[in-house]
């Protein structure tokens, strides 16, 4: 392409609202525009790093066995009532009527619209396996969409779904989407880990995410040092220690005057915040709950809202805290508290700590469960970290963030049996397909390539994913020896099928080295003055900068092998 002719613009400055690099360059690159929160145009260049992505994803799932369809997006209300979901997925489902006053959603998952598809056309157990998958998007109403095609509200996604005739055939289709992921994120030049995952609203019996490692991840992963576990820290289960065992204190009421935050506490009484226990309060789906944790941990959310069942559990503010409770903030404890409580396993095994009074200005020493208060339930609650052991080998833990790029989910026979979606097996016995569903955000693994690879001049593209291959700029505009050349090397390249962009823009060479290095593109070919003088053009890398002076009539075989060699070699 031109870039004269295309619509590439670029911005000198940094957008103030992108927090993260990623949306930061990928607004400055011109790649993608907001139109209202969550949801973005993809500009040429950017819809072209797209389609990168979407072509592996393609190759891959196709070489495993899927097969490509298209679902529709708008999906009836009454398929989501089958299994549940449509009072379950909570307010990331957008819903809404037409003018039939039919109920309708904007699907954010396909695994009704599959079901109601397989159940109609399936049979016998000779129609199976069947994997079918679309690449589509997706529309869900994130309370927080942020960081640009990171958390979109409306984004693309590949979802494929498996169907089996029995369970030890739906983990040989799990196994086989696995390594087909594993493959895709390698051939993308992504640096990822598969890790154990929580099922969330998908369901189902087991799953992995596949992450790939950024500082600006949104999840929390825990890397085992010695054995190959690896989980996200949502699943990562956390061992109650052994009770302690010094003798239990009586009860003590002490006044603590405008001390609410747990160091202040701890450094008025004169205690460690191992010594404490903070006393959170979560709404969840409507209903207000305590939960127990040692002063210095924190509540694992979804542990808390599995093992409560809710949909949405979420921290309360202070003044419904208060409203719940009648304590002010700070001051809440378990002892005589009001509303419904849970203990994490560590507090469990605490003797003699400290908690909130319940009452503005006090807390309470020597508090013991069981003596001195009711709960519901004594769970794992709490978020894991690298001073646990391994949960698998004891061995040392570490701490990573990671992108979600990724998930594949095993889920049994929950939405077949909800919906009917039976097959005649051999003995002409009806039973329900065993199915597994698998997710690719394809929107999402353009921003988090960038996340990984970038540096203070802009995008660093990985060369499978890079919208161009290749940047050739005509530095001499006015200079018919160089303009022929450079429009001789375009034609060219673009013959031996490189993905060129040419910088034909009567520009002054500084904006579009700038340009150049800010869009990312791999490879550079400049065509300016060292022709005229010395009848060689200039290559350059934008990984490393490192530049080859060759003739331009070895350019395109140059190039050629650079680029075999970076698609075998990710
Ligand atoms: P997350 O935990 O990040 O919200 P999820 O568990 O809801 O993701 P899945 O239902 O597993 O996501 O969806 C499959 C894939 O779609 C995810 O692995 C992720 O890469 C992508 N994805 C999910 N939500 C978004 C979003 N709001 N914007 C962009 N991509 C998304
Ligand atoms: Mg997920």
């Amino acid at each position: 392409m031109r870039f004269s002719r295309s619509l590439i613009p670029t911005l000198k400055e940094t957008p103030a609202e992108a927090e993260v690099a990623s949306h930061r360059l990928l607004l400055r690159a011109g790649f993608i525009r907001k139109l209202t929160a969550g949801i973005y145009t993809y500009l040429p260049l950017g819809l072209a790093a797209i389609r990168k992505v979407e072509n592996i994803v393609r190759e891959e799932m196709n070489r495993a066995g899927a097969q490509e369809l298209l679902m529709p997006m708008v999906q009836p209300a009454d398929l989501w009532h089958e299994t549940g979901r449509y009072d379950k997925y909570g307010p990331e489902l957008l819903r809404f009527v037409d003018r039939h006053d039919r109920e309708s959603c904007l699907g954010p998952t396909h695994e009704e619209v599959i079901t109601d598809l397989v159940r109609r056309e399936i049979r016998s157990y000779r129609d199976l396996p069947q994997n079918l998958y679309q690449i589509q998007t997706k529309f869900r109403d994130e309370i927080r969409p942020r960081f640009g095609l990171m958390r979109g509200r409306e984004f693309i996604m590949k979802d494929a779904y498996s169907f089996d005739a029995d369970d030890a055939a739906a983990n040989e289709s799990y196994r086989i989407m696995f390594e087909a992921y594993k493959q895709i994120f390698t051939r993308c030049g992504l640096d990822f880990r598969p890790v154990e995952a929580d099922s969330g609203s998908i369901g189902g019996s087991f799953s992995h995410e596949f992450m790939v490692l950024a500082d600006t991840g949104e999840d929390t992963l825990v890397i085992c040092s010695s054995c190959d576990y690896a989980a996200n820290s949502e699943k990562a289960a956390v061992a109650a220690p052994k009770p302690e065992d010094s003798p239990l204190l009586e009860i003590e009421k002490v006044e603590t005057p405008g001390k609410r935050k747990v160091p202040v506490v701890c450094e008025f009484l004169g205690i460690k915040p191992q010594e404490l226990v903070k006393t959170m309060v979560f709404d969840a789906d409507g209903e207000a709950v305590a939960v127990l944790v040692r002063g210095d941990r924190e509540v694992q959310e979804v542990k808390l809202k599995n093992l409560l069942g809710a949909a949405d559990v979420e921290m309360l503010d202070d003044k419904a805290v208060f409203d719940a409770t009648g304590v002010p903030i700070g001051y809440l404890g378990p002892v005589g508290i009001k509303i419904k409580l849970v203990v994490d396993n560590e507090v469990a095994a605490m003797r003699n700590f400290v908690t909130g009074g319940n009452e503005k200005n006090y807390h309470m020493k020597n508090v013991n469960i069981r003596r001195d208060f009711e709960f519901a339930e004594v769970a794992d609650l709490r978020q894991i970290t690298d001073s646990d052991p391994c949960p698998m080998c004891g061995a040392k833990l570490s701490v990573k963030e990671g992108i979600e790029v990724g998930h594949v989910f095993k889920l049994g026979t929950g939405y077949s049996t909800a919906m009917k979606a039976v097959f005649q097996d051999k003995d002409g016995k009806d039973n329900p397909v065993v199915m597994g569903c698998y997710g690719i955000g394809v929107s999402r693994i353009v921003a988090a390539a960038i996340e990984q690879n970038h540096d203070e001049n802009g995008i660093v593209f990985p060369m499978p994913l890079a919208p161009m291959q290749v940047v050739l700029l005509n530095l001499g505009l006015k200079d018919t020896q160089i303009t022929e050349t450079a429009e001789a090397l375009y034609k060219e390249l673009q013959g031996k099928g490189v993905d060129v962009l040419f910088d034909d823009r009567d520009e002054r060479p500084g904006s579009k080295f700038k340009d150049a290095d800010l869009l990312g593109i791999p490879l550079r070919v400049t065509v300016g003055k060292s022709l005229t003088k010395n009848g060689v053009v200039e290559l350059r890398h934008r990984i490393d900068g490192v530049v080859e002076e060759i003739q331009p009539e070895q350019v395109t075989v140059r190039i050629l092998h650079l680029i075999k060699t970076a698609m075998i070699n990710s």
